[in-house]
């Protein structure tokens, strides 16, 4: 069996338990070392294999999966955050079809989570913004027509900008060309849940000049919009005039507060 498994963003008790008790169960696992903390190969049983793939291209990373997948070996592959963001899992994925081996995905925390955690942030505030844009920025990888920043930019929906913080003056003259103002809140947040993980505040016009201060050039996050900002509705769901299939409506509750002591 092969288990493709999100190691979350950083912190090594922010992997899933079931994660954990595949990591201690594997025969061999082969882990994206470029962002994966390596913490998180203490839980191997000490006869695992342990590759990183950072210095293996997708061939040699199925090379070596196969044969021990193939003996009855239990192999992870161990991405970053969650696999499905920016993994590249389902290369691997239509590659081991041809073997007619077995797989399962493990489900991570995705670094994006972890950004909202350090900012102690909402990204879906009501009447501020209801959806979130995970992208990038276009580098060596293409990003296809109308999915461009300056594209999203348009909806002033929350953004949340993966792979990107080696192109901040760029970035920016997206976001500006897109429809955002330069003062419109943004905030970087390096190695979100590691020890020194790292939280700028700035705005769409300062971002570059904010992560060169602190040295920020990878492992960063980029996140855009008035979710960073105090103005917001609060919600029904827990607004006391609102009734749903789990609570009456009881408009005196709003007086509610809290016994002081
Ligand atoms: N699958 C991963 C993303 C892999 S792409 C996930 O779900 O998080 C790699 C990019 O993710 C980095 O360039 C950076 O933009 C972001 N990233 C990964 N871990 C991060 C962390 N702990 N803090 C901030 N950004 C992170």
């Amino acid at each position: 069996m092969i288990y493709f498994i999100g190691a979350g963003p950083g912190a090594e008790d922010l992997i899933t338990v079931r994660g954990k008790n595949l990591l201690e169960q594997a025969d061999l696992i082969i882990y994206a070392g470029s962002l994966v903390n390596p913490g998180l190969l203490k839980y191997a049983k000490p006869e695992c294999v342990i590759m990183n793939s950072a210095h293996m291209t997708l061939e040699e990373v199925i090379a070596a999966m196969v044969p021990a997948a193939q003996e009855g070996k239990l192999v992870v592959r161990l991405h970053t955050g969650d696999p499905s963001v920016y993994g590249a899992h389902r290369e691997q994925i239509d590659l081991l079809r041809g073997y007619d081996l077995d797989f399962e995905i493990v489900p991570g925390v995705s670094s994006f989570c972890a950004a909202a955690a350090a900012l102690k942030a909402e990204y879906t505030l009501p009447n501020i913004s209801q959806s979130v844009i995970i992208t990038r920025m276009e580098g060596r990888t293409p990003v296809p027509n109308r999915q461009k920043i300056a594209d999203y930019a348009q909806h002033k929906a929350t953004m949340v900008i993966f792979l990107s913080s080696g192109m901040l003056e760029k970035l920016s003259q997206e976001l500006i060309k897109g429809g955002y103002k330069a003062d419109t809140p943004a905030a970087i947040v390096y190695k979100a849940s590691w020890p020194d993980e790292r939280v700028v505040k700035c705005t769409v016009g300062t971002l570059a000049e904010s992560a060169a201060k602190y040295g920020i050039n990878k492992t960063a996050l980029i996140t855009v919009g008035g979710f960073l900002g105090n103005e917001y509705d609060r919600s029904e769901l827990y607004n006391p005039t609102f009734a749903h299939g789990f609570r009456e409506a009881d408009p005196s509750k709003l007086d509610l507060k809290p016994e002081v002591k």
